[in-house]
């Protein structure tokens, strides 16, 4: 039996197998402690895996003196691009063979996590990124890892996933395996000021949009909607404070947790529609990722909200952050729940349309196919075909508010 089936019986509980890997510390100023981790983790040299903002932020320095007070041996590789390459993942190799690193630490967004983890995979395990592209594949123990985010947003920090793309053909490769998973998520509030306004919003609205499709997911459980629904009680009302008031350490503090929390729901439940159909956006038109997965994910909850399973699971969802009360009937708590998204976007002021953000819409097919063969499209709650994503698409085109969804 499903896990999508059992959700339709209230009184049978769908399996899980959920294996805590990481250990997650929280606090104001809890980087300080990332030399006392490290050593835990018997580390002797330590590869900090960044970008060159977090360099300019001081971030990188502040934790590079932090390990090295702590009598650790420190390397740096400070350049991670956004949405890294196999070449990415390349040149951290060369930085990381040449000393003996016996420890990394990611220190970024998702794409510094993701090339450090893509570097782990090699440097542990041999070969090229592609062998470990899908799930389980590294057979040998990997480095010990320590993830401290400096964005709201991937949660990749609490995931077992490397999400790298090939150099040439731009194809995202997702390697799954508990191996990769950090040891310690290192979650300090007071590193997330630095955000610039616009990764603020859309490494938010991100975060948001992972709470709300793992809530409902064929492989959702009740332990997933744990994390589901506590990251959404505490994103949503944190977004509009942090977006209004960049300093307010309080929503930073539960925007990180939020972000992290929904990581783990996705380690739990995977991804659906929004993902799936965002995907192709980024890689054709270069819409970023946070903003494509928002434009879309009203629609795909107006789609998915016409499977009786679902559209509970997104008045529960919609519930627990008091958007809506699941007595008042289900119809009412999606529709509120859908309303509250758009507010959140329009607090981000994220384009009205796809085409605001020079998407073209002779491309629509092309892409709906593409979105149709995507991994987390097999999760999404509701089966969804090619043409179900071209409807989507083109509702996304609608200035916000105005379409119907599918
Ligand atoms: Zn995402």
């Amino acid at each position: 039996m499903t896990a999508k089936s059992t959700r339709t019986k209230p009184d049978s509980l769908p399996a899980f197998d959920y294996q805590p890997r990481t250990r997650i510390v929280f606090g104001l100023n809890s980087v300080e402690r990332v030399g006392e981790l490290a050593r835990g983790l018997d580390a002797k040299v330590v590869l900090v895996v960044t970008d060159p903002g977090i360099v300019t932020a001081g971030h990188a320095d502040r934790v590079e003196h932090i390990l090295q007070s702590c009598g650790l041996g420190v390397l740096v590789f400070d350049e991670v691009h956004e949405n890294p390459t196999t070449r990415d993942v390349a040149k951290c190799m060369t930085v990381a063979k040449s000393a003996g690193i016996d420890t990394i630490v990611g220190l970024g967004g998702g794409s510094s996590m993701d090339t450090a983890k893509g570097c782990n995979f090699l440097l542990t395990n041999g070969g090229r990124v592609e062998d470990y592209w899908g799930i389980g594949k590294a057979s040998r123990p990997m480095l010990p890892f320590i993830a401290i985010p400096t964005t709201a947003g991937t949660g990749s920090e609490c995931q077992s996933a490397a999400l790298i793309a090939d150099e040439h053909t731009h194809q995202k490769m997702a390697c799954l395996d508990p191996k990769a998973a950090a040891r310690v998520a290192l979650l300090d509030p007071a590193l997330t000021v630095s955000q610039p306004p616009l990764v603020t919003a859309h490494t938010g609205i991100d975060a948001i949009a992972h709470a709300v499709e793992t809530a409902v997911t064929t492989k959702r459980n009740d332990l997933s909607l744990m994390f589901s629904h506590e990251s959404f009680k505490l994103t949503v009302p944190s977004f509009p404070q942090v977006l209004r008031n960049p300093k307010d350490i309080q929503a930073r503090g539960r925007m990180l947790l939020g972000a992290a929390l929904a990581g783990t729901a996705i380690e739990n439940s995977m991804l659906g529609a929004a993902h799936a159909a965002a995907n192709p956006l980024t890689a054709r038109f270069d819409v970023v990722h946070g903003e494509a997965v928002g434009i879309l994910l009203p629609h795909v909850v107006r789609f998915n909200a016409r499977d009786p399973a679902a559209k509970r699971a997104y008045a529960e969802l919609a519930s627990a952050p008091e958007i809506a009360c699941v007595s008042d009937g289900l119809e009412s708590a999606v529709e509120a729940l859908i309303a509250r998204l758009e507010s959140l976007l329009n607090a981000a002021q994220f384009a009205r349309s796809l085409a605001d953000l020079g998407v073209k819409r002779s491309k629509i097919k092309l892409m709906a196919e593409e979105a149709a063969k995507q991994w987390t499209a097999s999760f999404n709650p509701r089966s969804i075909l090619q043409k179900d994503f071209e409807r989507l698409y083109l509702a996304a085109f609608q200035p916000r508010g105005n379409g119907d969804g599918a």
